[in-house]
């Protein structure tokens, strides 16, 4: 259970129990509790119910309801909540994945994120820009064995400008043609190159576009709210940066997601600003958002360190998602970061997942990848869901996915 959660409610009982000892005798004290405890108690389910039938009407909650929810609702509740919105757009019991490869071609950055496990700074001996033959070995491995899609992801590598993409992934459509799909960035990456190579947002993508790039993907945003990026990312760009080439990515017709990370610091406020921008955007956009993934953050090898918050959680978390973004088709589970408790994430709102094939960032910061399809599948099948493989590379126009119903 959350720990936002848990203090909370021991506040609010301790100013009770407080609160009873000042104007009762101590032996009357305990019967005060139990009394003024269940009264709260009704008036929390008071307050969750009347977002169920809301919601049931076709309602949107509030920030201030996903708070209640957070707080007050339990996972029961929270399952059935996140269903009522996930049957809008998709049938029961049934749900999609994706066998995905991340390619790191560079480990070079100088973002200096302090939650990053992967960075090394330039002319570090274990530096790496990885040529173009082991990228194409990578990609082959994953063909043969099924998987269509692959997600590139880097860093803040100020040797490579526009022109080194261009090529990369021009050579790579040239090379595979529809046989595969890609990613070919974060938000955050687009940002950097346009500016590391001293053009626009737009020009950087006119470039990428013409060179056979579809899809950029929601990545670098971990937390949306300017407070946390400052304690942890302050070169990784604000938030109106962020949305701002979002919205210019959308203008260019190319494909994009939302992303969140969460399990640093955070604040349950921080939480709230972040599903609430990624609202607000695609409100205004009309769906400019193919999916939202969330996952988790991993504490090990960085200068940040930690805990990993529980699964219980992260699934938790999974279910407000998908409740407060009611204009978001796709809400994605984590394998990568949450294993076999990713597909419980079915129960909770998600409808979809990646089966991940290899990524050093996560891994490096203590992921463990099960490369082992059906059993993933199982974990699935034991929550009671039928899987269906989604061929990102065999759907006609990434443009024509953005329904929002
Ligand atoms: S998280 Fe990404 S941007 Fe930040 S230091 Fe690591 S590689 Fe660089």
């Amino acid at each position: 259970m959350s720990k936002l959660l848990t203090n909370d409610n021991n506040e609010f009982l301790s100013n009770l129990v407080a609160k009873c000892n000042e104007t009762l005798l101590n032996a009357n004290a305990a019967v005060c509790f139990a009394t003024i405890s269940k009264s709260k108690q009704s008036g929390e389910t008071m307050n969750v119910d009347s977002i169920e039938t809301s919601l049931r009407n076709g309602g949107r909650i509030s920030r201030a309801e996903a708070e209640t929810l957070w707080k007050n609702a339990s996972d029961e509740q929270l399952q059935r909540l996140a269903n009522i919105v996930r049957d809008r757009y998709h049938a029961p019991k049934t749900a999609t994945y994706l066998l995905m490869r991340i390619i790191n071609y560079t480990n070079i950055c100088v973002a200096l994120c302090d939650y990053c496990s992967f960075y090394r700074l330039p002319k570090s001996p274990d530096g790496y820009v990885r040529s173009k033959e082991w990228i194409y070995s990578k990609i082959d491995e994953l063909l043969d064995v099924g998987g269509d899609l692959f997600g590139f992801n880097g860093g803040f590598n100020p040797e490579l400008k526009i022109d080194y993409y261009v090529d990369l992934f021009g050579s790579i459509r040239q090379r595979y043609g529809e046989r595969l799909e890609f990613y070919a960035m974060t938000v955050v990456e687009l940002l950097y190159i346009a500016r590391v190579s001293k053009i626009s947002v737009p020009e950087a993508l006119s470039r990428l576009k013409e060179a056979g790039v579809r899809w950029i993907t929601g990545g670098g945003a971990e937390i949306l709210a300017d407070s946390f990026r400052k304690r942890h990312s302050p070169l990784k760009y604000t938030v109106a940066e962020y949305m701002d080439t979002q919205q210019k990515i959308v203008e260019a017709g190319l494909s994009t997601t939302a992303t969140m990370v969460i399990g640093f610091d955070e604040t349950l406020d921080e939480r709230l600003d972040h599903l609430e921008t990624v609202r607000n955007f695609q409100d205004a956009t009309n769906g400019g958002l193919f999916s939202f993934l969330c996952w988790t953050y991993k504490p090990y090898n960085n200068e940040l360190g930690g805990e990993e918050i529980g699964a219980g959680e992260y699934l938790r978390h999974l279910a407000l998602s998908r409740i407060f973004l009611d204009n978001v088709r796709h809400i994605r589970t984590s394998v990568l970061t949450q294993n076999a408790n990713a597909l419980k994430g079915l129960s909770y709102g998600a409808n979809d997942f990646d089966v991940p094939w290899e990524d050093e960032v996560t891994q490096m910061a203590g992921a463990v990848i099960e490369r082992d399809v059906q059993r993933i599948l199982g974990y699935a099948a034991e929550e009671g869901f039928v899987t269906n493989y989604r061929h990102v590379a065999r759907q006609p126009s990434a443009a024509a996915l953005h329904v929002v119903q």
